[in-house]
């Protein structure tokens, strides 16, 4: 196993596309234990071929917490064949050494893809969970586009990857998630209306609570 050097932001390999896998030869058997030795170096939780200089329709990801065992995950030919429910996600990138954002994702994903075997799976992940967020983060690369692509506000974006000298978001690359959008802000803005209630309650219950006791 080896660690390979993780392409940067500004690269042209992170923007072009993957090919299918064909067959697993040992090649791509060594590149998807490379990618996890890569990963684990650099403490990520994913890390897509191209981000490796690799043009293959591959990555690997693991959510596992630092007390828990490692449980690498590799996917051959991934698809996302469903997802529901738009979220924010505040993530970073390998690529991006150091930049982290607020971007659009899905909390609710279902991929499928081939093990390392060759052997078909179905994977469903939920709740906008790291594993939902990573799935849709990951699969991107592989179309050429990154997390930056999603960013909700190109000021702070690009403010964040100034701090790291890294090139500015890319304008035409940018998605047209409007309609994403709207929701994930209604779904804030009754998050921070539950929040605002709960706090006034809690105020009530203490004032009348200190009352009693005079
Ligand atoms: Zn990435």
């Amino acid at each position: 196993m080896a660690v390979l050097r993780i392409v940067r932001y500004g690269e042209d390999v992170l923007r072009q596309s993957t090919k299918e896998v064909g067959k697993i030869s040992s090649k791509i058997k060594k590149l998807a234990t490379d990618m996890i030795e890569t990963m684990y170096a650099n403490n990520g939780v994913g890390l897509a071929a191209p981000q490796v200089g690799e043009n293959y329709r591959l990555f690997v990801i693991d959510v596992s917490e630092e007390n828990e065992t490692p449980n690498p995950l590799v996917f051959v030919n991934p698809k996302i064949v469903k997802k529901s429910a738009p979220i924010n996600s505040y993530e970073g990138c390998l690529s991006f050494p150091g930049a982290y954002t607020n971007v659009r994702r899905y909390a609710n994903v279902v991929v499928k893809a081939k093990d390392l075997k060759g052997k078909p799976f179905v994977l469903e992940a939920e709740d906008g969970s790291l594993l939902a967020k990573a799935i849709q983060h990951e699969t991107d690369h592989l179309e050429g586009i990154l997390f930056v692509d999603h960013a909700r506000n190109r000021f702070e974006t690009n403010n964040e990857l100034a701090k790291h000298e890294l090139p500015s978001i890319e304008d035409d690359k940018l998605l047209n998630e409007d309609e994403m959008e709207t929701i994930i802000q209604v779904v804030e803005a009754k998050a921070s209306e539950a929040e605002k209630q709960k706090k006034l309650e809690e105020e009530v219950a203490k004032a009348a609570s200190t009352e009693g006791q005079e």
